[in-house]
């Protein structure tokens, strides 16, 4: 069977099951970043994110700047959703023969810029040349004070449900771009350079508020399975309250499908995190403080890894689909 026929996640299992771990890894394969303790008070963590020509960018549609600071941000993204502070970035460049040095240096103004907003410098990496498209692999590693990191396992039942910013932004561009049709420039923006949440991260998990946290990446259904499923717990997200831009707005007036993109489109970088109830003061005021919008869309309740959507009519049903798929999963 080819390796592609299987589903990422077969294919990261399959590969976790082979690795062995030490004490100090305090959290392995299986969350956003892998955490080891340093000390009695600090804890490093590291995340890596690929981003190969053809499957996460075209040339044709990012200019390399936007570019740079996009493959900043999806790893910075990890971290905040762990609550971590950025300080390394190790930058792996694999170039195509058609790629010239001023291009390099526009991606490479977007990378750093992105690097010092974040307040990461880069440390690092590895160049060589490539006979197909540009991939670059960027690997970011930041520090949290013990007890901060905020893990994907600790949901539970009655516990409400949160995300930061818009849903479905991201995904309404892309669907545009590949319709070739001009998106809204906003959606663009938040499609070509997306912020990572990295206040709103810091504050929620310095505050010691969310029980479980993770960045939206693939989708806010899959990416809220991978919540359920380590928690051990369930979920009904309720659909009228999921937060839309207006520019998404404008768009789902003539078409209420594209409440899917929102769903399961991918790449919002967004934050979702669980959180009991009586937190939802401190929560308002994490808001408030770094303005980015902060919306409860549902709860946690027992029912094992179950993830149900309720309707604005109150009746609730099973998603059809989850999220984005690098691989057909195997039936
Ligand atoms: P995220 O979307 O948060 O970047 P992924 O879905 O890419 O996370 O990965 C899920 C988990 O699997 C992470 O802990 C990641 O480190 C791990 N992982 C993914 N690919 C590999 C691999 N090739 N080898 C080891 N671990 C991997
Ligand atoms: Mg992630």
């Amino acid at each position: 069977m080819k390796l592609t026929e299987r589903g990422e996640f077969q294919i990261i299992e399959h590969l976790k099951k082979q690795s062995r771990t030490i004490p100090e890894l305090i959290c392995g394969i299986g969350d956003d970043c892998s955490v080891a303790r340093i000390d009695d008070n600090q804890e490093l963590l590291t995340t890596t994110d690929l981003l190969t020509e053809g499957v996460h960018f075209d040339l044709d549609w990012s200019d390399l700047h936007r570019l740079g600071r996009k493959a900043v941000s999806v790893n910075v993204s990890d971290l905040a959703a762990m609550g971590a502070q950025p300080r390394f970035l190790l930058l792996s460049l694999a170039i195509p023969d058609n790629l010239n040095v001023d291009q390099l240096d526009q991606f490479l103004s977007g990378f750093l810029q992105a690097s010092d907003v974040y307040g990461a410098v880069l440390a690092g990496g590895d160049t060589c040349r490539s006979r197909g498209g540009l991939t670059i692999s960027v690997s970011a590693q930041g520090v949290a004070t013990k007890a901060t990191s905020i893990m994907r396992n600790g949901a539970e039942a009655g516990d409400d449900l949160f995300v930061t910013g818009t849903l479905g932004d991201s995904a309404l561009a892309l669907r545009h771009l590949m319709a070739g049709e001009k998106p809204d420039p906003f959606l663009l923006g938040r499609h070509l350079d997306p912020t990572a949440r990295l206040e709103a991260g810091r504050a929620l998990a310095e505050g010691g508020i969310p029980t479980a946290m993770i960045d939206i990446s693939d989708g806010l259904l899959a990416d809220l399975e991978h919540v359920l499923n380590a928690s051990g717990v369930g979920a009904v997200v309720d659909l009228a309250a999921m937060p839309l831009s207006s520019a998404f707005q404008r768009e789902l007036v003539s078409n209420k499908d594209l409440l899917d993109l929102a769903l399961s489109g991918g790449e919002d970088y967004e934050l979702l995190f669980t959180a009991p109830p009586d937190r939802q003061k401190a929560i308002s005021g994490i808001a408030d403080k770094v303005g980015v919008p902060i919306t409860r869309i549902g709860c946690i309740d027992e029912k094992r890894a179950a993830l149900r959507l309720q309707g604005p009519s109150g009746a609730v049903e099973l998603p059809q689909q989850r999220g984005y798929k690098h691989f057909p999963d195997t039936p």
